[in-house]
């Protein structure tokens, strides 16, 4: 009796230490890269190198720069990517620089309408606003939706009563108007008057959606995305940034991604979900889907555009096949701010 219970009790130390072993290696063989980590751009498209635009170029490095580092800050003590994401977009949307919140561009009616979403790869939920005038901060709204209604879109008036009753900030459209984005409305129109035709993006468009990854201490993956879509759109078309799956994904197993460029290629794509999806089926790294999808699939059909994308090792990817991309990462070893292929 007693030679049988110990050599049940060691076969059970000699299990349960294999398990032990079998986890551990299961572990190591998937290094969790960076502890934390985040990713943001402020829009892909043709800002130009001149000697005129560097101080302007400059003003912006230095204000992602310091976005980047309080970000980081912020993840490094412990806050979760939903708070940190929406903090950086909502940030972003209140710098007339990018075609977001203020500053966002004009619709050939002349009103400024906006559009933006938030994901958390937890559970995968979601939220989105679209084509709202009047709620200043829309990555609020769309976290709203997400929180605190069994939705995950809402679209013009309903959305912006919806904000209100949860008490955010509205405001007049006015407060979203710039001169810059007023001139760029008068050029589109000028331009479509003169070649009649109504292109679906101007070929000099300057984007300046912005958009921000996170993966925070407890592995939790966020992605948001704020835009003002296209100068000149019409019929209160709607773009790719509030659209799950094409704007914007998120997905504690895989990664977090965020889109910008000519929308109606990235919701036909289904860009962002597609990342997701190739990471979970397929042996390629991040970076290598992110991009065949941006400088090949969408490139050889002359959509314009670029994303950033976080995994869930912390391994961050920023491809664009526009001259120009603002884009910055941080992680607890580096961090990096560019504009142009450098
Ligand atoms: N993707 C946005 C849209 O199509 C525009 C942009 O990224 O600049 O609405």
């Amino acid at each position: 009796m007693l030679l049988r219970i110990l050599i049940l009790s060691s076969t059970l130390v000699l299990l349960f230490s294999c398990a032990e072993k079998q986890t551990s290696t299961q572990a190591d063989s998937e290094p969790k890269a960076h502890d934390y980590a985040l990713v943001l751009h402020g829009g892909a498209g043709y800002m130009s190198p001149d000697k005129g635009a560097e101080e302007e170029q400059a003003a912006l490095r230095s204000f992602i720069d310091s976005l980047l580092v309080n970000a980081g800050q912020s993840l490094k003590g412990g806050a979760p990517a939903i708070d940190v994401v929406c903090e950086v977009i909502r940030t972003m949307e209140n710098h007339p620089h990018f075609n977001a919140g203020k500053g966002a561009v004009f619709a050939a009616n002349e009103m400024n309408e906006l559009d933006a979403s938030i994901m958390q790869g937890s559970d995968l939920n979601a939220g989105a606003v679209a084509g709202v005038r009047t709620i200043k901060n829309p990555i609020l709204a769309a976290r709203a939706v997400m929180e605190s209604s069994r939705h995950v879109m809402m679209a013009r008036e309903g959305a912006e009563a919806f904000a209100e009753e949860q008490g955010l900030s509205m405001v007049d459209n006015s407060y979203f108007h710039t001169a810059s984005k007023k001139e760029r409305l008068k050029k589109a129109k000028q331009k479509e008057a003169e070649s009649g035709a109504v292109r679906a993006m101007p070929i000099d468009e300057k984007y300046g959606t912005v958009g921000c990854v996170a993966l925070d201490k407890k592995g939790n993956i966020v992605a948001g995305t704020s835009t003002g879509g296209l100068t000149n759109k019409k019929y209160h078309r709607i773009g790719d940034s509030p659209v799950i799956a094409a704007g914007t994904y998120a997905d504690n197993r895989t990664c977090g991604v965020s889109c910008t460029g000519v929308g109606e290629f990235f919701i036909r794509y289904a860009v962002a979900h597609e990342v997701s999806s190739q990471l979970m089926h397929t042996e390629r790294t991040l970076d290598q889907i992110s991009h065949e999808i941006i400088n090949t699939t969408l490139q050889d059909i002359n959509a314009d555009g670029g994303l950033i994308a976080l995994d869930r090792f912390g391994n961050v990817s920023m491809p664009f096949n526009t001259p120009a991309m603002i884009r910055g990462y941080i992680n607890p070893e580096e961090h990096k701010v560019a504009i142009f292929k450098e």
